[in-house]
């Protein structure tokens, strides 16, 4: 590999801004024991701590709540039926969360536990709510530490592995990388148990039916994931504008290690987060109303503005918070799409007031934007700030 290639591959990690690190359970709980394997989750938290300081945002998606519980509980190789998962996980949340708190706030880093379903990141209300708890928790400097809501997420309603739930997070906050830590360095050109020529696939650009076809349906015991997920997550985050890099985490400091362009297999997009969000925005949903705007506000949006309550003048259509609508300017021009912080009940309320009047108006404050400026996709070309 030339220098060139090789020192990019060693920026990738490094220079990202937000990162979700995905954490297989295989690495969390040793497999004899069933115990947390403390002394690599505390390289782990080091790797962490250092990539805040250097200003980065991080987000962790932590397997191994099942099956600490399950050993926390004592239940037998028998027991594995939906309720007997379910508290495990009850069970095994408190410790897993424990443990990453006690070692990253040792290194002055404070955590926040976050459960996801499906739901949360499928329905679009629930979306709005998911991406906007997370995003505050990075802004206030906390890493947010997410499994599955494994008590309440039934075989239809579960992500099943953290390797696509990983992915849904980090094309909900815009991440510009995924990396997926488990127990194999990333992504073979033949099974490496069977063949022992087989190649470490350094890059991967394109997620062609070669590529797939490669996956095989691997699995640990305690993962749910294999390389099938893996590609899932891939295959998401490329959409999404998100570089993923499959790493083994079976080493101290996993994290350096892809630094240091150790063993890897990196997916990397064709375009930026912000990019595919806003196509995605634009491109990808149906619109459920509209929204008729003054021109004031049609020229805060071409200048890259959020839309606020007091630019509107009409709202057409039954929606609900988070669902995508259409903004129209004066001359009924449309001029965005966006997902809207308002239901259509709540936002006829809301024409022309100030932000600052919609507490009194609604009941509760919410957001002060009608649109934020990360939700609009504009139609039109964007005009200087003037
Ligand atoms: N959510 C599961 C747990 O915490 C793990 C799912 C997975 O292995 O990907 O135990």
């Amino acid at each position: 590999m030339s220098v060139v290639a090789s020192s990019a591959r060693r920026d990738r990690l490094a220079s990202a801004s937000c990162v979700v690190i995905k954490i297989g359970s295989s690495l969390l709980v040793d497999a004899a024991t069933g115990r947390l394997n403390r002394d690599w989750l505390a390289s782990v938290t080091d790797e962490l701590a250092r990539m805040r300081a250097r200003g980065q945002q991080v987000l962790v998606v932590s397997s191994g709540a099942i099956a600490l519980g399950r050993r926390y509980l004592g239940l037998g190789r028998d027991q594995r039926r939906l309720e007997e998962h379910q508290a495990a996980a009850a069970a095994g949340q408190i410790l897993l969360a424990h443990a990453w708190q006690d070692l990253l706030e040792a290194r002055g880093q404070k955590i926040a536990q976050v459960l996801l379903t499906l739901d949360d990141t499928e329905n679009r209300r629930r979306y709005l709510n998911a991406r906007n708890t997370l995003t505050t928790l990075l802004r206030l400097g906390v890493i947010p530490v997410i499994n599955e809501n494994d008590t309440v997420a039934t075989q239809e309603i579960r992500y099943g592995d953290n390797d696509r739930l990983g992915a849904r997070v980090a094309e909900m906050i815009s991440a510009d990388c995924l990396v997926l830590l488990s127990d194999v360095d990333g992504l073979y050109d033949a099974d490496p148990s069977r063949q022992a020529g087989a190649r470490l696939i350094p890059e991967v650009t394109r997620l062609t039916p070669e590529i797939e076809a490669l996956a095989g349906a691997s699995s640990t015991e305690f993962g749910s994931g294999g390389m099938v997920t893996k590609l899932v997550a891939a295959r998401i985050c490329m959409n999404a504008g998100c570089s993923t890099v499959i790493a083994s985490g079976r080493r101290l400091h996993p994290l350096a290690a892809i630094e240091d362009d150790g063993p890897c297999t990196w997916f990397l997009p064709t375009r930026s987060p912000r990019a595919a969000r806003k196509q995605w925005i634009a491109g990808s949903l149906v619109p459920r109303g509209t929204l008729q705007i003054d021109a004031g506000a049609a020229s805060a949006l071409k200048a890259g503005r959020s839309l606020l309550a007091v630019g509107v003048r009409a709202v057409e259509g039954e929606f609900q918070r988070g669902d995508p609508v259409l903004v129209c300017g004066p001359g009924g021009t449309c001029l965005a799409h966006g997902l809207v912080a308002y239901g259509s009940d709540e936002a006829r309320l809301a024409i022309g007031q100030r932000s600052e009047a919609l507490e009194a108006l609604l009941g509760y404050r919410g957001p002060d934007e009608m649109i934020h400026r990360d939700n609009l996709a504009l139609l039109v070309s964007p005009e200087p700030d003037a």
